[in-house]
């Protein structure tokens, strides 16, 4: 897409610390630096995010996704790593080009949270289940 900003790094065309690229993705560090070593992948063919992508693209970025997780793990000297993906502006999605943050983790004031609340007071587990499945 021709005014897509990951698109253009993929294409070279703006730059990017890159690095990794083969074919079909692209993995570069993320400006923010949410932790240190934060690094997207992207596929170069653009999908607007991973409710869009086909299954084969979605394969390969979470192949080198890992790749690149293991690798950041062991030249970071990392304790752990967060691979996640944003689809939507309510889920935090800012840039329309599928990607995957992978984010090392080094300790619990590493600047970077996830926290899966337990919400099972207000969401009933039985009565969700029922919906989703009728
Ligand atoms: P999202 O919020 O869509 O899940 O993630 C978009 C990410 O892209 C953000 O973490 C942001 O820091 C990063 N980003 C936005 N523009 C650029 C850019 O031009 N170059 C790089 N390397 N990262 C970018
Ligand atoms: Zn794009």
């Amino acid at each position: 897409m021709s005014n897509c900003i990951f698109c253009k790094i993929a294409n070279h065309e703006i730059p990017g610390k890159i690095l990794y690229e083969d074919n079909d993705c692209i993995a570069f560090l993320d400006l923010s630096q949410t932790t240190k070593g934060h690094t997207l992948v992207i596929p170069k063919a653009h999908a607007k995010s991973v409710l869009e992508i086909d299954q084969d693209n979605l394969a390969k970025s979470f192949k080198v996704a890992q790749n690149m997780a293991n690798m950041l793990k062991t030249k970071l000297n990392a304790n752990g790593v967060n691979i996640i993906t944003n689809s939507g502006i309510i889920a935090g999605q800012t840039i329309e080009h599928f990607h995957l943050h992978v984010i090392p983790r080094f300790d619990e004031n590493d600047t970077f949270e996830i926290n899966f609340t337990d919400n099972s007071q207000i969401c009933n587990l039985d009565e969700v289940f029922k919906i989703i499945k009728e």
